[in-house]
């Protein structure tokens, strides 16, 4: 018993002390890409640099895509985004140990302000969960999460080479039985509707999704966006639509990041979907994050760009509110996660080099 409380008294002096480290900044930023499509990027030196006294923790991660320069199409215009470009793009599991090389790059006091995410993957393979419990047993003690990974995303989806990815493959099922095995939060982006959808007609994915995250009630899911894209907008009463999610007990394991420029625009773009938006956040405090979903910034400016766009909404939030879609959730989430894999790293590949390397 007495060691029983000796444990318990160190597990909150610990815990403390980690809230305590970000009790000074700002933000914590729940979405970050420090690569971009051709899997280029800031320093992560620089990169700590740019959040300055700020941003206290980043959710780390590139992206999972490479975007192919295919000469026969472009010829000496290589592109850098899927935008530029007809060439299709590639699943580019090496960015995990790009993402994992950059935080081991750290000290520890630097590590504490990163929770890096396993992206490199395909949602469509049913290997894909091996794939992320190989990346967990090469670089114990690094990740906390899956994402950004996409499965609906306006102009990029249908790109990919190979099979469209899709809400209802066994192979997105059996990654977040793992994730849910192991405490990974996860960080899914999936549009809720398709572009140019009818007026009235109802969001596309939007039935599945939730049926999705109702098989996985013990998977800690962020839908990124809460369903947006750059033209895919909000759909009609949207924040009705994410208000019945929010309320139905069987999905109180998900999550929503207001994240994106783009996001930003549609939720602050005039007074009354201000309201809407922080009214609704209001009510259900704990279950929105901030994040910035900038790629690759080279400047603090830049990479605040959209943390800025949202006075308008900071302005009309609860002073509870804006304490944990700042920093709040994102380290109730996170402290979670960290604490959960690491149980499971120390359990499944204990005697291992990649276990000896951790300690
Ligand atoms: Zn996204």
């Amino acid at each position: 018993m007495k060691r029983c409380l000796f444990f318990l008294s160190l597990i909150i002096v610990v815990s403390l002390s980690a809230s305590a480290q970000t009790r000074t900044y700002e933000l914590d930023d729940s979405h970050f890409h420090l690569t971009n499509y051709i899997q280029e990027g800031t320093n992560i030196q620089d990169f700590l640099k740019i959040m300055g006294d700020k941003v206290g923790r980043v959710a780390l991660f590139g992206i999972p895509l490479q975007q192919q320069w295919s000469y026969r199409v472009d010829g000496n215009n290589a592109p850098k985004y899927y935008l530029n470009t007809d060439a299709p793009l590639y699943y580019y599991s090496f960015t995990d140990a790009w993402i994992a090389m950059a935080y081991k790059s750290l000290t520890k006091e630097q590590q504490a302000r990163f929770d890096p995410m396993i992206t490199g993957f395909n949602p469509t393979d049913m290997y894909a969960a091996d794939h992320i419990r190989r990346v967990l047993q090469t670089f114990p003690g690094v990740f906390s999460g899956i994402g950004e990974f996409s499965i609906h995303k306006e102009f990029v989806s249908a790109k990919i080479a190979g099979e469209v990815a899709s809400l209802q493959d066994p192979a997105l099922d059996k990654i977040f039985d793992f994730t849910a095995e192991v405490g990974l939060v996860s960080i899914l982006h999936n549009d809720m509707d398709v572009p140019f959808s009818k007026e009235g007609s109802a969001p596309a994915y939007l039935d599945q999704m939730k049926a999705m995250l109702k098989r996985h009630p013990n998977a800690t899911i962020i839908w990124a966006h809460t369903g947006m894209g750059r033209i895919v907008r909000p759909v009609k009463s949207h924040a009705a639509t994410v208000e019945e999610m929010l309320k139905d007990p069987a999905l109180k394991n998900v999550y929503f990041d207001i994240s994106w420029d783009e996001v930003a625009k549609y939720l602050v773009a005039t007074p009354e979907a201000t309201k809407i938006t922080a009214d609704l956040i209001n009510r259900y405090p704990d279950r929105f994050l901030f994040g910035t979903d900038e790629v690759a910034p080279a400047t603090q400016q830049s990479y605040l760009k959209v943390y800025y766009q949202y006075d308008p909404l900071w302005a009309l939030l609860s002073k509870d509110a804006v304490a944990k879609v700042r920093k709040g959730n994102y380290e109730r989430i996170f402290d979670q996660a960290r604490l959960k894999v690491r149980a499971w790293e120390k359990s499944h590949i204990a005697g291992t080099a990649a276990a000896a390397a951790a300690r």
